[in-house]
């Protein structure tokens, strides 16, 4: 553009032009000037062609270079001057010498004027080139309505060239619909009008313009036209609809969820943090910017405003805040989705459960719009707690059903201390009614008789505590002496069944609820009894081992019975192949090894019988690991 000639229109503003013969005006300059000076030099004129040397310099004034003018004038005075001197120079002072000063001084002033006119072309040429860069559109048309100017903005949004557009009549153009009455008035009052409009593009697609109109004057105050300026405003409506319509589907979802969603301004409390201030403090007091009906209800408010008025602080228990506190500091940390289970204190003094997702829509530093979502797990919660409960029953009850199963084995295990208690008494008796009696020997009858009273009483403590409803915390367990407390209570011939225990020596211990385990064993202790009940006397042999396996314990119990029927069903609850049968036996047996955080398997083996498995934690990795 800067090489282009700058020209102004008969409209006003400045319209850059290709030169194609930008030299000609230097080229007619040098001739006319040759010319004045030959005239001047040969001719006797008496010094008035002189003047004609402004013709030269106003030739010159045409061309774009900077230095041309001044020059010119230079070059003019210098050559006026020689062909006076060469005329006149020995002449006594009169009228040649007044027409000399009179033509240097038109040169000169011709000079000065060039070089103004000059400064205000190019004045105008850079206000053109702003017109130019603006992305806006900017047309002026005339009296009639067609069109004199045309900028790149206008090329660029209406998709036709300049050439194309001015000498156009605009309305033809452009199609433009904008309100007429509203546009005459402004201009017949103000001079101006803006507003919306539409007009169809070269591509026939209509546009929606932001446009403002100025009316122009001409130097006597006549209207010669209008100005205008517009810029494209469907990208922006169709972005501000689409905007309007997420916001919509936003709120939509907002109050239509099922689970309370809030959304908190926690921006002066993330200053207030950042400045070292207890989280739950600062958060209590950001305000709650809205809620929707499931927050309102979750909370006993009467409605949204109440809420809204209410605030968050009163609703946080000591724990709630607590659990606050390691959420902001999750999401101080940078984290977008924070969740986390705590409870509120809602407005008629209930605890309420929740589980609570927070998250920062805006990105990690801006906490001016957090999003809370909370779900009401107080039932579920509730509901868990008795399902535990329920469990904690229903094996209580099938390890007392188990100790009914049992009781002629504990009965015999019990009657035996009991008859060597008996014998040992009267024999004691015998030896105090001799005349003599045998201090020695009554000691030792007392000492059996103490011995077998304190195996009975063992054997009793463990049927108490396995019929005890509630359990101990978990320990460490010495496998191999559960093992064989149980196999004592199940009977160590029972139905003349063989049980041998395999352990090695310096196994470390399981970690785990003794009685719960102890159930265990026996349930899969008087399984394979009962399952060997019609195999030959002699092959009714069971064996427990105890190994290490992979970090863990393991325990395994085989039998050489018939082997299951079906092993992958033996685990369902109410599942039994027996008449008498519960079902729930092994069911009960998974869920405690599994809350154990061990597992339990089962499997025929190749030859006979079945293989039940088991594994435990050992004390000493459960150990580290808890602490
Ligand atoms: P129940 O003993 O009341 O039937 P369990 O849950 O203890 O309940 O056992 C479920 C079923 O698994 C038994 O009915 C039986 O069919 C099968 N089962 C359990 N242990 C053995 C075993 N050692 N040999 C063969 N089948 C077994």
């Amino acid at each position: 553009m800067i090489q282009h000639a700058a020209r102004p229109t008969a409209e006003g503003p400045v319209i850059p032009q290709p030169s194609p013969m930008r030299h000609w005006p230097i080229v007619a300059a040098v001739v006319v000037a040759a010319a004045i000076f030959l005239a001047d030099i040969l001719t006797p004129l008496e010094g008035a062609v002189a003047v004609l040397y402004t013709t030269v310099v106003l030739l010159v004034a045409r061309t774009e270079h900077r230095r041309a003018v001044p020059l010119a004038g230079l070059a003019c005075g210098v050559l006026a001057t020689i062909a006076f001197v060469d005329n006149h120079g020995e002449s006594v002072f009169g009228g040649a010498h007044v027409r000399f000063a009179v033509s240097l001084t038109a040169i000169m002033i011709t000079t000065l004027l060039c070089l103004r006119n000059r400064s205000a072309r190019w004045m105008l040429a850079e206000q053109a080139r702003i017109l130019e860069l603006t992305h806006d559109t900017v047309i002026i048309r005339d009296t009639a309505d067609t069109i004199r100017y045309w900028n790149d903005g206008a090329e660029v949004l209406y998709g036709w060239r300049r050439s194309e557009a001015v000498g156009r009549n605009a309305q033809e153009l452009l199609s433009s619909d904008f309100p007429v009455d509203e546009v005459v008035r402004g201009l017949a009052g103000e001079g101006k009008w803006s507003g919306e409009m539409t007009r169809i593009r070269r591509d026939g697609r209509r546009i929606v313009l932001a446009s403002r109109w100025l009316q122009r004057f001409d130097a006597e105050g006549r209207r010669i036209g209008i100005i205008e300026t517009s810029a494209d405003l469907t990208e922006q409506i169709r972005a501000d609809a689409e905007r309007r319509q997420s916001e919509e589907r936003y709120r939509t979802i907002f109050n239509a969820a099922g689970f309370a969603i809030w959304e908190s301004d926690w921006s002066d409390a993330w200053q207030q943090i950042l400045a070292g201030q207890a989280p739950a403090q600062a958060i209590g007091r950001g305000a709650l910017r809205d809620a929707n009906d499931a927050a309102v209800k979750l909370f006993g408010m009467a409605d949204r405003a109440a809420l809204l008025a209410h605030g968050m602080a009163p609703f946080f228990t000591p724990h709630g805040a607590q659990v606050l506190a390691a959420i902001v500091a999750e999401l101080a940390s940078g984290e977008r989705l924070v969740e986390k289970e705590t409870e509120f204190r809602v407005a008629d003094g209930r605890i309420v459960e929740v589980v609570m997702r927070v998250t920062l829509p805006l990105g990690p530093h801006d906490w001016s719009r957090v999003l809370v979502m909370a779900a009401d797990v107080t039932e579920r919660n509730e509901a868990q707690a008795k399902l535990v409960r329920t469990q904690a029953e229903l094996a209580h009850a099938s390890r007392v059903s188990m100790l009914g199963q049992l009781a002629a084995s504990i009965a015999h295990e019990v009657n035996q201390p009991l008859a060597a208690i008996v014998t040992y008494g009267r024999s004691g008796k015998r030896w105090l009614a001799r005349e003599a009696p045998g201090a020695r020997e009554v000691a030792d009858c007392l000492e059996h008789v103490v011995s077998n009273g304190t195996r009975a009483a063992d054997v009793i403590g463990r049927i108490r505590s396995l019929a005890r409803s509630d359990t101990p915390p978990a320990e460490p367990l010495a496998m191999r002496d559960l093992i064989e407390e149980t196999i004592l209570l199940v009977g160590r011939d029972a139905h003349g069944t063989v049980i041998n225990l395999e352990a090695a020596d310096g196994l470390p211990d399981g970690f785990g609820d003794k009685v719960q385990i102890q159930q265990v064993v026996m349930n899969l202790l008087i399984n394979g009894i009962q399952a060997m009940a019609d195999v030959a006397a002699e092959r009714r042999v069971m064996r427990v081992a105890v190994t290490v396996a992979d970090d863990r314990l393991q325990v395994a119990v085989s039998d050489r019975g018939p082997g299951m029927a079906e092993p992958a069903m033996v685990f369902n609850p109410f599942f039994t192949t027996k008449a008498d049968g519960m079902g729930m036996g092994l069911s009960i047996c998974q869920s405690i090894i599994e809350a154990h955080g061990g597992r339990i398997a089962a499997a025929n083996n190749p030859d006979d019988g079945a293989t039940f498995t088991f594994t435990l934690p050992i004390a000493t990795v459960e150990l580290a690991r808890s602490a």
